[in-house]
């Protein structure tokens, strides 16, 4: 869990007091974390700048710090505390990994897509740890500082490292790809989100493509071989797996079928049957990319039948919880744009036993500036069997106003509530054992301070 000294002084160009070589340390960037044999490296951002922190960093357990030459050091530095300067602490915490990387040399999995990054990463891990000593990028770390903070966080023994990358502009994901260097990269899907700084689905494709700049020779790309944006590539270079339901394939999803616990499916016509303990079609596609990863790994068809049952999912997607009074909650308030929204919208349309669906959908952020449009579009998917739409927020009421504009002469019953509390009452006058309720919105509005309202 610790990298060694000489990594941090590979950094250095200059520094004062010593650490012993046999010290390990640990990377901590934020001072409020309490860590043993602590090594800070304060980052500095638009807003806060953690050079003022070394104080509360060394309270924290911080034994040495890294430091951008510029920065002042404070006067009440204690007596041979090491602190080693460097051009940019940003740059030498990403160097640091690179080195320690080198030193571990596990196996390296990077997954990225506009949604299911980190559903498709709990997956692959759930499966591989079974017989390989896996590490995995902590809740969301995805960006330039999460994913080296991933990688100088992995024990020394780890011999595969499954990184979410995540990305919202060009040339990001280059930089993480060329840093980490994986053997097998994955594109789970080409959705909307970043479109306000990507310009437009060709550019999210192009930007999540940027995925293979780092592959390593030899190493395969694995694709959601349904979208038409990503039918074209070809390369020598890598191997090119496709997964979904199409017949274009290489691994073919056949079968698939729901219930309230989750989704069950074959590959390629077999009938041998993987079911995965999460609901909806675009998790199924997230299980069988994880299902093709662990095939190159070499993973016999039980083990990748096993531990798909035992996933344990991050909180908050598609979490199905008991509500008052007999009813179901689907708590999806982990974040949302328009496709996730529609394809939850699917799944609870799909759900059989029910005779109450109703959506509860709130503002999407990070549009851009079709951002009107594309919350209307969710109302495509918005028909019976699904019976009450609630949307939440100003944006959120856009929804209400696409559908209006689609069907004149909806079948559903609609509201529009301007803040979470206004809709309390409502919601609260639909649930009993026959109302399933689902919950989704972007992470700023926090939705799910209204589903646990109902929960029983
Ligand atoms: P973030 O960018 O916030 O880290 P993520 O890519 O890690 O998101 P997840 O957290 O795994 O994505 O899933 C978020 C939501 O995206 C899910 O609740 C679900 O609604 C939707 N989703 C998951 N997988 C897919 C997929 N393959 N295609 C479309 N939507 C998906
Ligand atoms: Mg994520």
């Amino acid at each position: 869990m610790s990298i060694g000294i000489d990594i941090v002084r590979g950094q250095a160009i200059q520094s004062i007091g010593a650490l012993s070589h046999e010290q390990r340390l640990t990377v901590m960037t934020d001072s409020r974390n309490m860590v043993e044999n602590g090594l800070f490296v304060p980052l500095k951002g638009e807003r806060f700048n953690g050079h003022q922190f070394l104080e509360q960093a060394i309270q924290n357990g911080a034994v040495a710090a890294v430091w951008m030459e510029r920065e002042p050091l404070p006067e009440n530095v204690p007596e041979g505390f090491p602190v080693f300067f460097v051009r940019d602490t940003l740059v030498a915490l990403q160097s640091m990994a690179k080195s320690y990387l080198n030193q571990v040399n596990p196996k390296i999995i990077a997954v990225t897509g506009s949604n299911g990054k980190t559903t498709t990463k709990d997956m692959i891990h759930s499966i591989l740890s079974q017989t390989f000593k896996v590490y995995k990028t902590q809740g969301n770390l995805n960006n330039h500082i999460g994913v080296p903070l991933t990688i100088l966080s992995m024990p020394e023994d780890t011999q595969i490292l499954v990184l979410e990358m995540g990305m919202n502009h060009f040339g990001e994901l280059t930089f993480l790809s060329q840093l980490a260097k994986p053997k097998i990269a994955v594109i789970t899907n080409i959705g909307e989100s970043h479109i306000e700084y990507l310009g437009s689905r060709e550019g999210i494709a192009k930007a999540k493509l940027e995925i293979v700049k780092g592959l390593r020779k030899k190493g395969t790309l694995i694709i959601d071989g349904d979208e038409p944006l990503l039918a074209n590539i070809h390369s020598h270079a890598f191997q090119i797996v496709r997964c979904g339901y199409g017949m274009q394939n290489e691994w073919q999803i056949t079968e698939a079928n729901e219930s309230v616990d989750g989704a069950s499916f074959s590959l390629n016509g077999k009938q041998e049957r993987f079911s995965v303990p999460v609901l909806g079609k675009h998790n199924v596609k997230n299980a069988v990319y994880s299902f093709a990863v662990a095939r190159l790994l070499g993973a016999d068809m039980e083990m990748i039948r096993h531990g798909l049952e035992r996933l344990r999912l991050t909180k908050m997607r598609f979490e199905k919880v008991a509500g008052m009074r007999g009813s179901v909650l689907i708590n999806d308030c982990y974040n949302a744009n328009p496709t996730s929204m529609k394809a939850s919208v699917e799944t609870l349309k799909a759900l059989p036993g029910f005779e109450r669906r109703v959506a509860v959908l709130g503002d999407m952020y990070e549009l851009g500036e079709n951002e009107m449009a594309l919350h209307e579009s969710v109302a495509d998917v918005l028909t019976k069997p699904l019976t009450h739409v609630v949307t939440i927020g100003s944006k959120g009421a856009w929804i209400a106003e696409g559908l209006r504009k689609r069907h004149s002469e909806s079948e559903l019953e609609v509201h529009t509530y301007a803040t979470k509390e206004e809709a309390v009452t409502y919601l609260d006058s639909l649930l009993d054992e026959k109302t399933i309720m689902l919950f989704k919105a972007s992470r700023l509005l926090a939705l799910e301070e209204l589903s646990d309202k109902f929960r029983a």
